[in-house]
């Protein structure tokens, strides 16, 4: 039987504290554990993954140099050069001030600033699939937030909050990984201050949403409801830090080109030298967009100052929306070929089916969007009867076949806009 002063001898082997002085003490092969040992135990193993995840994540993010990032670019996206260069611009210092080294020296302390972009642009002009393009590419965690849902904190809606909690779900809940990733805010034009509204009430999905994003965007420790939606007291919140988060903001502006318009008429009057050799391209002033644009629009200038990168994009032709259709890698028509293939049929387009599927777009002013809904229209049928078709090795889409089948969809039912 063990005496008393036996048992005292129990101790923590790592600490040394003896039983009476811990919560638990947990026994072992050879020796004990208590407690507070294994909570810092576990607070170190912590920091150490932590650790290995940072140095991962840098190798694992190969800086890309501005033309190789462009390059990627034009593999999925027709057109739009201007944007596709300024992103890459971009893009390349917002990741390089990522693996900057920490401050070494003097030299150091030229912090660099984080480069959120603005885009403006017609809607389907392709700001989304740029976004979300350069994610890809840089395999960084991405989500689409859309600015129309946001409402400043307290109101129905969604607080701005909400926006983390899609990174973060987007990078598996892993903090460090959401903490790079990027933010794409589409209709960020329709939380506008509606300053013409001289209405007493609050404008809590204009300006106050725009006051709220500041604190996103300018770098700071923000509380995330790991669910999305609002915070509820019993929820537990993560802490996610918005220093390292690229955000780019994609919108139509719609009515802009008037601001621009009386913009660049009031600064070449008095310069009539240089007013004459400039020709304005009038079909798309969003070429001539600067911040001052943004402001008498209605976005503040505070949130304007943390957007430094602006950028537009083109409307979209005949011409380029006949290469979207087989351009990009992962063109319509190529997925088309591909989903075929899978079922051993050899599917083939009559370049004159291809202009059809163009032209009606442009007939119905439905942009590239509507080129998958016209190529849908003409395609199910087919992709409905193939697959019981064994006998069927080979199929050609012609310009006869492709009208048939459009004209008896409800697309061609649509007014002509
Ligand atoms: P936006 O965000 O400007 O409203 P999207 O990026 O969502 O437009 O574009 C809608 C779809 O149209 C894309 O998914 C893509 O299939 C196609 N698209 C639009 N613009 C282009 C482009 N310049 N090059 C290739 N595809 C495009």
């Amino acid at each position: 039987m063990a005496s008393s002063s036996d048992r005292k001898e129990i101790k923590c082997s790592f600490c040394g504290r003896g039983k009476s002085e811990v919560n638990v003490l947990i026994a072992g092969i050879t020796g004990h554990i208590c407690d507070n040992c294994i909570s810092q135990a576990q607070s170190i193993i912590k920091e150490e993954f932590a650790q290995k995840a940072n140095k991962q994540l840098e190798s694992s993010l190969i800086l890309q140099k501005p033309d190789e990032i462009k390059a990627y670019l034009d593999d999925y996206i027709i057109g739009q050069e201007d944007a596709k260069r300024v992103l890459s611009v971009a893009v390349y210092n917002h990741y390089k001030r990522l693996l900057q080294p920490k401050k070494s020296s003097a030299y150091d302390e030229v912090e660099i600033e984080k480069s959120n972009i603005i885009m403006v642009g017609e809607t389907g002009t392709g700001k989304t699939l740029l976004a979300k393009t350069i994610a890809r590419m840089l395999n960084v965690p991405f989500c689409i937030a859309d600015a129309t849902i946001l409402t400043e904190a307290g109101y129905v809606g969604e607080d701005v909050e909400s926006i983390l909690s899609r990174l973060l779900q987007a990078a598996d809940y892993d903090v460090a990984l959401a903490e790079r990733g990027i933010v794409f805010i589409d209709e960020i034009d329709k939380i506008a201050r509606k300053s013409d509204n001289a209405s007493i009430t609050r404008d809590v999905s204009g300006e106050g949403v725009q006051q709220a994003l500041l604190k996103l965007l300018e770098g700071a420790e923000v509380n995330v409801p790991p669910q999305g939606g609002r915070k509820h007291p019993e929820q537990k919140l993560i802490q996610i830090n918005t220093k390292n988060i690229l955000f780019i903001c994609g919108g139509a502006f719609d009515g802009i080109q008037r601001h621009i318009e009386r913009r660049v008429k009031s600064t070449t009057i008095g310069y009539s030298s240089i007013q004459e050799n400039v020709t304005l391209d009038r079909d798309n002033m969003l070429k001539y967009i600067t911040p001052t644009d943004l402001k008498s629009f209605g976005l503040i200038p505070e949130l304007i100052g943390r957007f430094p990168v602006l950028t537009y994009l083109n409307p979209l032709d005949e011409k380029t929306l006949r290469r979207i259709i087989t351009e990009p890698k992962n063109a319509l028509i190529k997925q088309y070929v591909k989903l075929f293939e899978m079922d051993g049929v050899k599917l083939s387009f009559e370049k004159e089916v291809l202009d059809y599927i163009v032209e009606k777009a442009v007939l119905y002013k439905l942009g590239a969007r509507g080129l998958r809904s016209i190529c849908e229209a003409i395609m199910t049928d087919l992709m409905y009867d193939l697959p019981s078709r064994p006998d069927v090795k080979d199929f050609a889409i012609s310009l006869d076949y492709a009208r048939e089948k459009f004209e008896k969809s409800k697309i061609s039912q649509l007014k002509v806009a």
